[in-house]
């Protein structure tokens, strides 16, 4: 069993280093925003555990047991995420702080429970992929809508910014999951993007917000 803070420190190597890769310490000082001394103590006692590889001025990169762990956090949090819009109907940006309290439990019952209960999705309520129950993760690959050409239809598959803010926007502007959308012309002096969907004939969307959103293409 691992310390909160351990767990924390964990899923940000993984965030970081999208499931693999390496991370250096400066990054995941800025990204937690704790002190270079702090973390790299923290990464020498993760290295006794045999969690991450660690040597002085070299990057830092998880161990199969490290990514594991981290995989399992992931997972308890997105199943929470997906419970509380799902089964308690919350919106989906107003339930992260409540998972990054849930993710801690140490109880794989309950989350298997909550896992049955759920139908075993595949995906979080921001379209981010479920962990299975070894930690794996599978990933998929999405364009984004800023990638995307005049004239295409498009599925909105996922959201890369969580942040409540920016879901708020997004609720503004009643875009959801699974909302089709039809690119009808881009700018190309800042390259926004000019969309319409549902009863929405003309909406415009700048390049900050179609980078941040996850499309599939409809064939
Ligand atoms: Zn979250």
């Amino acid at each position: 069993m691992y310390s909160l803070t351990e767990e924390n420190y964990l899923k940000a190597l993984f965030n970081i280093s999208n499931g693999s890769g390496e991370v250096n310490v400066a990054e995941l000082s800025k990204t937690l925003d704790i002190k270079m001394p702090t973390v790299t103590s923290m990464m020498k006692k993760l290295s006794e555990k045999k969690l991450v590889h660690y040597e002085s001025y070299k990057p830092l990169r998880l161990t199969e047991k490290g990514r594991k762990e981290a995989g399992l956090i992931i997972r308890k949090h997105r199943l929470t995420e997906m419970f509380l819009v799902d089964k308690m109907k919350m919106g989906w940006e107003d339930v992260h702080d409540i998972a990054e309290q849930i993710e801690h439990i140490q109880s794989p019952v309950f989350f298997d429970k909550m896992d049955e209960l759920l139908g075993y999705p595949k995906v979080d309520p921001h379209g981010s992929p479920i962990p299975d129950k070894n930690g794996k993760i599978v990933w998929i690959e999405y364009n984004k809508l800023s990638d995307c050409k005049v004239g295409e239809t498009v599925k909105l598959a996922a959201v890369i910014n969580t942040s409540s803010d920016f879901l708020k926007f997004l609720n503004a502007r009643e875009m959801r999951l699974g909302l089709k959308i039809k690119i009808k012309s881009i700018e190309q002096f800042d390259k926004s993007i000019v969309v319409s969907y549902g009863k929405r004939q003309k909406e415009v969307l700048s390049n900050v917000v179609c980078e941040r959103l996850l499309v599939e293409k409809e064939n």
